[in-house]
């Protein structure tokens, strides 16, 4: 499997650090608002990149944080006049609703920034310990020009990046040692989050965070550390350096990262008006086809979001869709039981297919084949399986239809619908058999009911349901 590394700029082979697992970190958001559709970019190619993992048999520790204290989140506090807390917990709870509609399963674990504030101590003090951190009127700052393999990542020279940042100098900051030096911890100013330190009350700056929850959720080294292009300088640079520094080893082995996502051609922001969060689109689109039409671009071409695309990914998913449909609806209703040896033959030629997605997605990721591969299949599906086939040869192609595009995180299984009126027959059926002393029938009843979403609760005044 090969896949781009940003640190060494070429496609290298995957080998894990540790034989069948995957450490992967993936930078999460900041929580002070709905996220936007290019958060989301991130978000689904890595849970994507996951999926192939673990569809190769891979163990994979899939964490991904939330920035949940930053200037941004105490200024939407401050000007709905609540505590930065309810601000992140909000937007928390929202992101993971969208997360939910995008179908991007959850990290194994995800960890909180305002939670781990005691790793963060440590590895400030480590840090200062070990010469690469110093204090200034309760401000701690890293000491880049300490760190021998600044810029590594990014491809920058020092030297460059002096010169180019002296006119960054922001006042205040004069106090620095080197104007490449940046804050590891800052002292509160009135109405903010704080925490005690040895330096100060205050709070840490962002890079840290992520060094520090990949550390104790992963390890002092990982396998692939990932967010949006824009991460790369500098907060990944500035996280090289103080995981390297601290803990004397590699950090990561593998840097991907995603281009970015602009709208109509240009590139979204707050500024332009043209900024759109999932729950938007959420209101004019199944979330399934935002999640089509990002895969449908390789993750490290720019991607365009644009009516006329969203409508073509539209179409392209529901060719997938009807063609999963037809196979479900002969698997059932098909002519004949078993395959025929012709039927064999033929299934046996949709290896092809599997291959295609195979190399596709082992060659760094490459969506956009590894659906072409998809409606290949689909294609030979739609020509192949027919009312007079088999339902064995109906199943088999079904089958390889889900797992295909399962890896992709779409969801191709229609969920099956069940009338309010057919709930309450079933209930009656079911208190019925209860009295017969049927418990048998009862309890299944209640389980192809689960099967379904319906909840029951055995109440005083009855049976009652709920959609879970
Ligand atoms: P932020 O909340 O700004 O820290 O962003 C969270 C993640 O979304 C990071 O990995 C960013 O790189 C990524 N991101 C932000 N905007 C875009 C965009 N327009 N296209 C793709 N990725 C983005
Ligand atoms: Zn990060």
């Amino acid at each position: 499997m090969k896949l781009y590394n940003t640190m060494s700029k070429r496609k290298e082979e995957f080998v894990p650090v540790e034989e069948g697992k995957v450490k992967m970190y993936v930078c999460g958001p900041t929580v002070y608002n709905f996220i936007h559709i290019g958060n989301a970019r991130p978000m689904i190619v890595f849970d994507t990149v996951r999926r192939y993992f673990e569809y190769k048999g891979y163990d994979v520790n899939y964490v991904s944080n939330f920035t949940d204290v930053d200037d941004k989140i105490i200024k939407k506090a401050n000007e709905e006049g609540v505590s930065a807390n309810e601000i992140s917990a909000r937007y928390i709870a929202e992101c993971k609703k969208d997360m939910e509609g995008m179908n991007i399963k959850p990290a194994t674990t995800h960890p909180l920034a305002t939670q781990e504030i005691d790793g963060m101590l440590d590895m400030i003090g480590t840090l200062i310990e070990k010469g690469f951190a110093y204090e200034k009127n309760g401000t701690v700052y890293f000491r880049t020009r300490q760190f021998e393999d600044y810029g590594k990542l990014s491809h920058k020279n020092l030297d460059d990046l002096r010169s180019g940042n002296r006119s960054l100098l922001v006042s205040g900051e004069d106090e620095k040692e080197d104007p490449l030096d940046f804050v590891l911890w800052k002292p509160k100013k009135e109405g903010e989050p704080a925490w005690e330190s040895p330096w100060s009350e205050g709070r840490p700056g962002w890079h840290i965070e992520c060094s520090v929850m990949s550390k104790k959720y992963l390890g002092e080294q990982i396998d692939i550390h990932a967010g949006g292009e824009d991460l790369v300088f500098p907060h990944h640079e500035n996280e090289i350096a103080q995981s390297e520094a601290a803990n004397g080893k590699e950090f990561s082995k593998y840097w991907m990262h995603n281009a970015f996502l602009n709208i109509d051609n240009h590139k979204m922001s707050k500024s332009l008006g043209n900024f759109r969060t999932v729950r938007e689109i959420s209101g004019q689109y199944d979330l399934q086809i935002l999640r089509f039409f990002m895969l449908s671009a390789h993750y490290r071409s720019p991607l365009n979001f644009s009516a006329e695309l969203m409508e073509a990914s539209k179409n392209g998913l529901e060719r997938i869709l009807n063609a999963a449909d037809n196979l479900k609806y002969l698997s059932e209703n098909a002519g004949k039981e078993s395959m025929t040896a012709g039927e064999k033959e033929k299934l046996d030629q949709t290896a092809q297919f599997v291959t295609a997605f195979e190399s596709a997605m082992e060659d760094d990721f490459n969506t956009a084949d590894a659906i072409a591969a998809v409606f290949d299949l689909v294609k030979f599906a739609n020509t192949t399986a027919d009312a007079e086939g088999s339902k064995e040869y109906a199943e088999a192609l079904y089958d390889l239809l889900v797992k295909l595009t399962d890896v992709l995180g779409l969801i191709v299984e229609k969920k099956e619908e069940i009338l309010d009126e057919e709930i309450e027959a079933l209930i009656a059926e079911r208190q019925a058999a209860r009295k017969a002393k049927d418990f048998a029938r009862a309890d299944e009843i209640r389980g192809e009911l689960a099967a379904k979403g319906i909840v029951l609760l055995d109440t005083r005044e009855g049976v009652k349901w709920k959609k879970a």
